[in-house]
């Protein structure tokens, strides 16, 4: 076992925060006040952080990418988070372009790796729909082959990144009489078809852009299908895996946020003509905060650490995300209580940090869906069908 980071990931790790909190941070809490991001402004942060790895780090190195580990990624997605939780969570998702894009024909890639290059392709993945959340099992939208090309209809909901992307990998039906085995993942591109879509407002990751997509008779090349035919569900299983170790980690930076900020509030306001941070019930609520966020980070990368060897993380991937996400919400809730009054003001980042946390316990799936995959692993029986 070994709980160190490389030598290059320390240096990653100083660097990017170095970067961050002279380059970004600045403009975070100005930037919250004003709605989703545009693609062009995530085009630009996307530019900026690229060097680093941000983006095309999960690309090969065949196409030019840099083929970085998940812990690398990790590495990099937890200091984004803990300055810009919006902004971890847009590029994570825009990068499900240069991560699917290997997967795709000859002529797609050829087509699209310029751009990524470039920063310039935004990615998103549809799978929820209105009657399908925590049951992708039972999506509704069809793919039905007319000659050399899919006929989409339906409806993608609680998309991120459908409002501003360029490419969505998106599940369908392409053949209805074999429920989860009859369902394909399909390439779909704006430029060549654009596709109708309505924001929806959020409590937290408020410059993070979530949509409904609607698609009526919406017509796409076969060719844009990702893998084989009907292994769009499987597909889709196994790339909750590093989705939710990302998102573990990404608690993890929201929370190291919250303690730094509690840290420094804690050594500064006085009452009874002593710091806060000397009195006892202070330092237990910051001792729980540590003890949840680092247990929140090893479960993250452990699980990271186990995708990077090709081995399946079914369980250490939703333990991952189900502890991590729930204890985020108990950290950066304490570090409210730390701040008294200003704490709940916006005039102070925590409460920002409460509300992204809150985000976390819903998406790639519900706490309750996380701990059914952890039980069935665990015990061999499906609580859910
Ligand atoms: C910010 C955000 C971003 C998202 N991004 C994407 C995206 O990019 N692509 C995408 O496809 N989807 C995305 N989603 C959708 C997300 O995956 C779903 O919201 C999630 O799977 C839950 O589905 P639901 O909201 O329909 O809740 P429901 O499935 O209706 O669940 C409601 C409640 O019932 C519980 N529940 C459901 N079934 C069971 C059960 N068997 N046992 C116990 N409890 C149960 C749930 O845990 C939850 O508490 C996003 C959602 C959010 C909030």
């Amino acid at each position: 076992m070994d709980f160190e980071f490389t030598e290059e990931q320390r240096m990653l790790k100083k660097n990017v925060r170095d970067f961050l909190s002279k380059e970004i941070a600045p403009i975070v809490d100005e930037r919250e006040r004003h709605g989703p991001f545009t693609r062009e402004e995530v085009v630009g942060f996307i530019k900026k952080l690229m060097p680093f790895g941000f983006y095309i780090g999960v690309l090969p190195k065949e196409y030019g990418g840099m083929e970085l580990d998940r812990i690398t990624m990790g590495v990099l997605n937890e200091e984004l988070s803990r300055v810009w939780a919006s902004l971890a969570a847009t590029i994570g998702i825009a990068q499900l372009a240069p991560l699917n894009i290997a997967d795709a024909p000859d002529e797609l890639r050829q087509k699209f790796i310029p751009q990524i290059l470039e920063g310039e392709l935004i990615g998103c993945s549809a799978i929820t729909e209105p009657n399908a959340g925590s049951d992708a099992s039972h999506i509704e939208t069809t793919a039905m082959l007319d000659g050399n090309t899919y006929v989409i209809n339906g409806t993608k909901t609680w998309i991120s990144n459908g409002t501003i992307a360029d490419v969505c990998m998106l599940l369908a039906v392409t053949d209805k009489s074999k429920g989860p085995l009859g369902m394909s993942t399909i390439l779909v591109e704006k430029a060549a078809s654009p596709w109708e879509s309505k924001e929806l407002h959020k409590i937290g990751w408020r410059c993070f852009p979530t949509g409904e997509m609607y698609f009526t008779d919406y017509r796409v090349p076969k060719m844009n299908l990702l893998g084989d035919v009907a292994t769009g569900y499987k597909r889709t299983m196994r790339e909750f895996e590093s989705a939710r170790s990302g998102m573990a980690i990404m608690a993890a930076g929201i929370c190291q946020a919250a303690i730094d900020a509690s840290i420094s509030y804690a050594r500064e306001r006085k009452q009874f003509g002593r710091p806060i941070g000397s009195f006892q019930l202070i330092q237990e609520m910051i001792a729980d905060m540590i003890a949840e966020t680092e247990a929140a980070r090893l479960l993250g990368y452990r699980a990271f650490c186990l995708i990077d060897k090709g081995v399946r993380a079914r369980l250490e991937s939703s333990l991952a995300k189900a502890y991590a996400c729930e204890a985020a919400v108990r950290v950066t809730s304490k570090a409210i209580q730390i701040h008294g009054a200003v704490g709940l003001s916006d005039e102070y980042p925590v409460e920002r940090y409460f509300r992204d946390a809150r985000m976390l316990t819903i998406p790639d799936g519900a706490t309750q869906i996380q701990k059914l995959i952890v039980g069935r692993e665990a015990i061999g029986i499906k609580a859910f069908v």
